[in-house]
């Protein structure tokens, strides 16, 4: 099972701090980790391994969707800053649509993807 793990600047700390959480059961269920580039960078930095695209508005999370779209990815969490503005906004909406499209769990915060974490790899 890979996640694809994206963070808005404001959420970054807590992503990371919401994987580091989890790390015994990405190791128990051998899950792999691919992030956009910054998100990537911060996680790499607290020892997680995880592979990166591009950065998101480089063009990162547009990489994630044709991911999703190719079947790659079975969950992504997207813990998103609803109070920032962001300018590849049509990517994000993309993302969005492309994980609805292929029935792809998405996590848009740390609550729902806690329950995800829990549920799904149950
Ligand atoms: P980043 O991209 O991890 O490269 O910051 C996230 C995003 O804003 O989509």
């Amino acid at each position: 099972m890979k996640i694809a793990i994206i963070a808005h600047d404001g959420k970054k700390a807590e992503m990371v701090s919401f994987m580091m959480k989890h790390l015994d059961l990405l190791k128990e269920e051998k899950i792999t980790l691919v992030a956009t580039g910054t998100t990537g960078t911060h996680a790499e930095e607290a020892g997680l391994k995880v592979s990166k695209v591009l950065s998101g508005p480089k063009g990162g999370d547009a990489q994630i969707a044709a991911m999703v779209a190719n079947g790659e990815i079975g969950m992504v969490f997207f813990f998103r800053d609803p109070l920032g503005m962001h300018p590849h906004e049509p990517d994000i909406a993309m993302l969005m649509r492309i994980c609805d499209v292929h029935n792809i769990p998405l996590a848009t915060n740390p609550a729902t993807a806690k329950l995800l974490m829990k549920q799904a790899l149950s």
